[in-house]
């Protein structure tokens, strides 16, 4: 029953309209800073961008809502991808290693010292998922850390975690929006977000806010999901590209992509400083053929179907992440920056 029930949900998967609200095209730029005045949206233009960002929150909360219970129970408390040496064998314990060592990784890049004096003391996970990088870095750095998401079961659930580990002082979360968030300027000297920014559909306001809510001299860290650089002469990607973008746009609640330069230029026209970027493609190469594997085992396929549709059109995507890879359209970026002082 089930075979036959896949390529139909497959198909209808991918031809439906019905997230074309998601498809969007609208550039990573467009954002409320630096809009030159002929491209500022109209009122009515601003009510529907307005909705459409509503409408694909309201999607990431429900995803995260639904999906979280089954992910932590198959893979732990870390959602992201894992780290590993390129072209490494590894088995299926190695996996959640490979989640922890991404965190370390990321923090060895843009340079965070153990040094007791310099370690960061105030930390904002934005786009927290059930709080993984918050108690592992609260833990870590001795830090308060502040995660958000717009997952209400998420926050929970990352609540609970945090006082079954005695860490309930140094690790809280609430429902917030990374594209406003709740607070005030200059707080946080190490800003992070794993994997979230794939989700916002203002890349512009995005960094915005992280460097808004930075103190002088913080480091802010984005590990995300891009698309390829494009080469000189092209002014967009291939149609072919796109089309298989917007398919996993659909099955992620994910808005239009942007590449790692695009962040780059954000980055400078925010004068953030010391900008670094690195692709990280091959370091996560095992991932989605794990997270494939651990799905079509007997407790991946019954918790799949108890979770709901939003998850079941989430795991009926993963290959096109593969696909993306294989085709060097997705990368898996890390970009670190630094507030001037
Ligand atoms: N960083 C976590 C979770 C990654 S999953 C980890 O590595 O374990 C993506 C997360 O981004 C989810 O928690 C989702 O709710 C959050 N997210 C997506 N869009 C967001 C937004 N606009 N504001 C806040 N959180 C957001």
């Amino acid at each position: 029953m089930l075979s036959l029930l896949i390529p139909i949900c497959l198909s209808s998967l991918f031809d439906s309209d019905m997230d074309a609200v998601l498809r969007t095209e609208h550039s990573p730029f467009l954002g409320m800073y630096d809009v030159p005045a002929e491209y500022a949206p109209t009122p009515a233009a601003g009510r529907v961008a307005e909705r459409e960002e509503e409408e694909l929150k309201k999607g990431i909360a429900e995803l995260y809502d639904e999906s979280s219970e089954m992910w932590e129970r198959l893979w732990g408390d870390h959602m992201h991808h894992g780290f590993y040496e390129r072209d490494a064998s590894v088995s299926l314990s190695d996996h959640r290693l490979a989640q922890v060592r991404m965190v370390e990784e990321a923090l060895a890049f843009a340079g965070i010292t153990d040094d007791p004096l310099k370690k960061p003391k105030r930390i904002v996970d934005v786009g927290c998922g059930i709080g993984g990088s918050s108690r592992y870095l609260a833990k870590k750095y001795g830090a308060k850390c502040e995660g958000i998401t717009l997952s209400p079961v998420q926050v929970k659930r990352a609540q609970a975690l945090a006082i079954a580990e005695g860490l309930e002082d140094r690790a809280s979360f609430q429902v917030a929006d990374a594209l406003k968030q709740p607070f005030p300027d200059g707080q946080f000297d190490l800003v992070w977000s794993m994997e979230s920014g794939e989700h916002m559909p203002d890349k512009t306001k995005f960094v915005g806010e992280l460097a808004r809510v930075a103190a002088p001299g913080a480091t802010i860290i984005i590990v995300t999901w891009c698309h390829r650089d494009l080469s000189p002469s092209e002014e967009s990607l291939q149609p072919n590209e796109l089309n298989l973008l917007n398919k996993i746009c659909n099955a992620y609640y994910l808005p239009a992509w942007c590449s790692a330069s695009d962040y780059v230029k954000i980055a400078q026209s925010l004068s953030l400083e010391d900008i670094k970027t690195a692709d990280w493609s091959e370091n996560v190469a095992p991932f989605w053929p794990a997270v494939i594997r651990s799905a079509l085992t007997w407790q991946g396929f019954t918790s799949l179907l108890r979770c709901g549709w939003k998850t079941i059109k989430g795991a009926l995507a993963m290959p096109l992440m593969i696909e993306g890879y294989n085709k060097k359209l997705i990368k898996f970026a890390i970009i670190a920056c630094r507030k001037p002082m």
